[in-house]
């Protein structure tokens, strides 16, 4: 009798144990940026109807601008190429994947259901390429990249360390990006870290332009962190498809995350209120359905999460938060919100 009871305790604590290991990260979530305050949101949707106005007359409304990426890899003194001081070749594997997602050429696109096709934006006007030279001209021995210890850098915290996104975020903001932040008017910043324990994927400021709001970028702030493991295809990042873990191998979260950088909100900001005010709610995009799916999960067929919205979710949207491998689209009216943050002074102008 003993032994059954052994034996069954011994099945139960193996049975936890499973389905401990197999647990759905419910508390993870793709992204830790927030909307900003309604104050820039109305001084930014403003800015997108004179954009609008000014450029519906001409024949191309599109503006081509080329964005110069610095990557700064956090690291604990790993040689290069390995754990989280990634390698060169995974480093750069994500520079066409974000050049394909903002040029409509990604492969994917042809999945766009037949509904979104009027909304369906073919082209953003923005590439990205690496950094050559450092803000004193310097060529950089690796192209884009920039290695830093953080072990070595007084006041620093290892980035692993924290375990909610808020403490994360105050830790960069207010050390780490200070410390080493190349001049946001001719570089997009990018650090790439462990981040795991704050249970994001990565954050993003939102543009700044000429006025000066606190919940936005500045010339300390400006740019995107994200977990080293969700940037590029290769290397840290995990590949293939797992239902019970966000699979972020088509390197989307940089999309999404340089989607807010460049003035979009996210498709469900609002849920289903704004229905008659598009422009001023929501995402302020009047072609993205109203919707409340926030899931990282991508839905099985389609979803209408919102009665009063005539048809289904975008749930393909980049800027919504489901896997990499169902999201594949921008809209019209969110590269007018792009084509505007970068016509307000944003960098990169060819
Ligand atoms: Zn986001």
């Amino acid at each position: 009798m003993k032994k059954k009871i052994i034996a069954v305790l011994v099945f139960t604590l193996f049975c936890n144990f499973i389905s401990q290991a197999q647990k759905p990260v419910s508390d993870f979530n793709p992204c830790g940026t927030v909307s900003p305050s309604d104050e820039w949101n109305r001084w930014f949707s403003e800015k997108v109807q004179e954009f609008k106005r000014t450029q519906s007359d001409k024949r191309s409304p599109l503006v081509n601008y080329k964005i110069p990426i610095i990557i700064h890899i956090l690291h604990d003194g790993d040689p290069i190429g390995a754990n989280e001081n990634i390698s060169l070749a995974q480093a750069h594997s994500q520079i066409p994947l974000l050049n394909a997602d903002f040029s409509g050429t990604n492969c994917d696109i042809s999945q766009v259901p037949e509904e979104f096709l009027s909304a369906l934006a073919h082209d953003t006007g923005i590439q990205f390429c690496l950094a050559s030279h450092d803000t004193n001209g310097n060529l950089l021995p690796e192209l884009g990249i920039e290695r830093i210890n953080w072990k070595k850098k007084a006041n620093w915290i290892d980035p692993s360390s924290f375990g909610n996104k808020d403490q994360l975020k105050a830790h960069f903001d207010n050390t780490i990006k200070k410390a080493s932040i190349w001049d946001p008017d001719r570089y997009l910043n990018v650090w790439l870290a462990i981040i795991d324990g704050s249970g994001i994927g990565g954050y993003a400021t939102f543009p700044e332009n000429s006025l000066n709001f606190s919940d936005v970028e500045n010339e300390f702030t400006s740019g995107v962190v994200i977990n080293q493991r969700m940037w590029g295809n290769i290397g840290t990042v995990p590949t293939g498809y797992s239902p019970l873990q966000p699979s972020n191998d088509y390197g989307r979260v940089a999309t999404h995350e340089i989607g807010h950088y460049l003035g979009l909100l996210h498709t469900f900001e609002g849920g289903c209120f704004g229905i008659l005010n598009c422009d001023d709610f929501g995402d302020r995009c009047c072609d993205t359905p109203l919707t409340s799916y926030d899931d990282w999960k991508c839905p099985s067929g389609t979803k209408n999460t919102c009665l009063l919205s005539a048809g289904n979710d975008m749930t393909m949207n980049y800027m919504s938060y489901t896997d990499d491998y169902c999201k594949y689209m921008f809209t019209n009216d969110q590269v007018a919100r792009i084509q505007t943050a970068m016509a307000n002074g944003t960098i990169g102008k060819t």
